[in-house]
Formats: structure tokens, C-alpha cells, sequence
């Protein structure tokens, strides 16, 4: 076979926001299956928030990609040699191949996917882990009830933007957050939030105020920073927190973060006014998969869920698409297009 393996590396750890020296792109043999394993070309590649934290030397809930070591991710795959009987070359399956060309990989880490039910970038995003993000982080912890108020930041992202969309199928009234205003306009008029507002303006937290007259009783927690400091005075008694992710933070250094230490505030108000904060990991609810799937499946064909997808053409540029997507460039899921690069 004269093809040959593309990968890219992580060349090392990361001080603030990752540079372009912290990736390398490598070549090398295509590695060949084993009994029992298939050989898979990558299609396409997700990026996500959480792959920061693979780039750092610190104890989490997933170990750190090691320097040298392909960057992880979840990606859609063409099956071109197998040695399995339940896989055949041409099948398209999901796969945690990391940022490569080609991997070998055994079936008990594939799902076969069914490119005529839906455009399989899906699998990465609205139906895939993102998606079903949303959906436990909602259904397990935030709850909202018709009539209750749902703030939730990079609203026009795969977490957010099911986020909002699912408030609204359970009666409540949806708010986002987003930056800028080609963001805020699509997440109003294309996903059908109530309101969304710029986290960019001057105003922002008096805008949120105003746009809470009721107080927040769902707070999806996407992104931390000031976006927390302005939701925080606004949550009602008995407030719901799905603590998701805290993208602002993701690129300090260690745990010193600059600033007043609040905890004894927030504290106090977790207790007078007895929030529910709870953080999550989606495989925390591993077993609402199928749950999640006949759900959102069903809401994309309905038309009631939609989504927005940002693919970047080549490997080759995964890093900066990925540094990109830290600094909110990205305008929808994230996704590398591999093959054909
Ligand atoms: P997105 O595609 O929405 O990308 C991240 C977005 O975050 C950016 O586009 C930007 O949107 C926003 N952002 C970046 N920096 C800041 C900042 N300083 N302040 C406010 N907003 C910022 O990401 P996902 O939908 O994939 O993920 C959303 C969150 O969910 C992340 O924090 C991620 O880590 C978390 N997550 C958690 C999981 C879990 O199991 N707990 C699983 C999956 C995701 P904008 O320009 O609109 O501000």
C-alpha cells in the first residue's frame, strides 16, 4: 500500500492558549490489523474544549496525552481492511481514532454507522457526544419545567445549542449567550432561542438582568468566567447548575486564577439559596445512550432540533482550527475533514 500515515502529535505541553509549535505532524507506515481488528481510513475528526486538557500534565478525569503521542478524538472512519466477520472495507463506523489518517482499531471500540439515516458527521456532533451532552446534563440535573428560565453560553455550539433547543421542547424559555453578532442573530432566528445576548457587550450583565426579569432557574454551565459572574446574582431559590464545562478557564496556568477568592460568597449562596451545582461528565449517563439517540433522532427528522456544523479542510490544520475554536472562532460543531486532504 503507498499510502502512508499522517498524524499529528502533541509536541508539547501548552503554557495559556496552545501555539502551533505545541502539534507536530508526522509521517509514518500505515499500521497493519491484527487478527480480529480492522484497518480504518479517517474521515473526519471532531475537535472539542476537552482536548485542552489532554495537552495538560495534570490529574483529571481522563489521563494526559503524553508528548509524542497522537492527540485523541473522536472520528467518523471508511473501514479498508478487516479481519473481523462483522466489518467488511467500505463500512463507516465511529471511532476514537485521534488526529490521523489511519489507525487500526477492534470492533468492541466501533459503532457502524448508516450514512442513509443521516449525514455521519451527525455521530460527532448533534447525535453524538455533544448532543447527548446536552441532553443528560438536562435531563439528569438542569430539568426545566414549563415556564422556568434556561441560560446557556456558546449557544450556537453542539452543547449549547441542543441545550437551548431541547429548554424550549419542554416549555421553558431559553436564553443563550453567544459572541458576537453573526453568533446571535443565528441562535434567535435559526434555533429559536427566546433571546441571545453578546457576552462581548460593554452592558452585558445589566442586558442578562434585563432579559431575566424572573430570575434564572436553569443555569447550563458551559463556560465560566464572566459569563458566571453575571448569571450568578440572577439564580432563583432552588436553581439548577449542570456544571458542563468552563472553556475560560481552560487555558490558566495550574489553579492560580487571577481575582478575589469568592468562594465563601458563592457558598453562602449555595446554601441560602439551596442551588443544585452539579458537575458531569457525559459517560456519567453512559446508560441513556439509547435513550438519547430514539429522542434526538427523532427531533431531527421533526424538525425541531437544529444544528450547525463548521468543517475545516485537512489534517494539516487541525491545530490551528483547534486553537481557534478556544478563542471562539468556530461557528458550530468542529469538525476536520481528513480524508481526501
Ligand atoms: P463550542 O463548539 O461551543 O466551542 C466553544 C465555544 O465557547 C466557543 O465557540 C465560544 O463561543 C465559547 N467561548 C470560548 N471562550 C469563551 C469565554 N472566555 N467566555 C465565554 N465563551 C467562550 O463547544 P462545545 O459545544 O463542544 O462545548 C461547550 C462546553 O461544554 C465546553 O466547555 C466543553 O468543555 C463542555 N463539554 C463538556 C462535556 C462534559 O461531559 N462535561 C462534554 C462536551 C463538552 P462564543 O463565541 O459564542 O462565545
Amino acid at each position: 500500500m503507498a499510502e502512508i500515515n499522517r498524524r499529528i502529535v502533541l509536541a508539547a505541553r501548552p503554557s495559556g492558549l496552545p501555539k502551533g509549535s505545541d502539534f507536530r505532524l508526522e509521517e509514518a507506515p500505515i499500521p497493519r490489523p491484527e487478527d480480529g481488528e480492522v484497518l480504518l481510513r479517517i474521515q473526519y475528526l471532531s475537535l472539542d474544549p476537552y482536548m485542552r486538557g489532554r495537552m495538560n500534565d495534570a490529574k483529571s478525569y481522563a489521563k494526559p496525552t503524553a508528548i509524542g503521542e497522537v492527540m485523541e478524538g473522536g472520528t467518523v472512519a471508511t473501514v479498508l481492511e478487516s479481519r473481523h466477520p462483522d466489518f467488511k472495507p467500505g463500512d463507516t463506523v465511529l471511532s476514537y481514532s485521534g488526529w490521523q489518517s489511519h489507525a487500526v482499531a477492534k470492533p468492541a471500540e466501533l459503532r457502524k454507522l448508516n450514512p442513509k439515516e443521516a449525514p455521519v458527521t451527525t455521530a460527532l456532533g448533534v447525535l453524538g457526544m455533544p448532543g447527548f451532552t446536552a441532553y443528560v446534563g438536562l435531563r439528569n440535573i438542569g430539568q426545566p419545567k414549563a415556564g422556568e428560565t434556561v441560560v446557556v453560553a456558546a449557544a450556537t455550539g453542539p452543547v449549547g445549542s441542543a441545550v437551548g433547543q431541547i429548554a424550549k421542547l419542554q416549555g421553558a424559555r431559553a436564553i443563550g449567550i453567544a459572541g458576537g453578532k453573526a453568533k446571535c442573530d443565528f441562535a434567535l432566528q435559526e434555533l429559536g432561542f427566546d433571546l441571545v445576548l453578546d457576552h462581548g457587550a460593554k452592558d452585558f450583565a445589566a442586558q442578562l438582568a434585563a432579559a431575566c426579569p424572573k430570575g434564572i432557574d436553569v443555569y447550563f454551565e458551559n463556560v465560566g468566567g464572566h459569563v458566571w459572574d453575571a448569571v450568578f446574582p440572577l439564580l432563583n431559590n432552588f436553581a439548577r447548575i449542570p456544571v458542563c464545562g468552563l472553556i475560560a478557564q481552560y487555558n490558566a496556568d495550574g489553579d492560580a486564577f487571577p481575582g478575589p477568592d469568592r468562594f465563601p460568597v458563592v457558598m453562602r449562596q449555595v446554601l441560602s439559596k439551596r442551588l443544585n451545582l452539579r458537575g458531569f461528565i457525559q459517560f456519567d449517563f453512559a446508560e441513556q445512550r439509547p435513550d438519547f439517540i430514539r429522542d434526538m433522532a427523532q427531533w431531527i427528522r421533526d424538525g425541531r432540533i437544529k444544528y450547525r456544523e463548521d468543517i475545516v479542510d485537512g489534517l494539516e490544520n487541525a491545530p490551528q482550527a483547534f486553537i481557534g475554536l478556544l478563542q471562539g472562532k468556530n461557528f458550530g460543531k468542529l469538525i476536520v475533514r481528513v480524508a481526501g486532504s
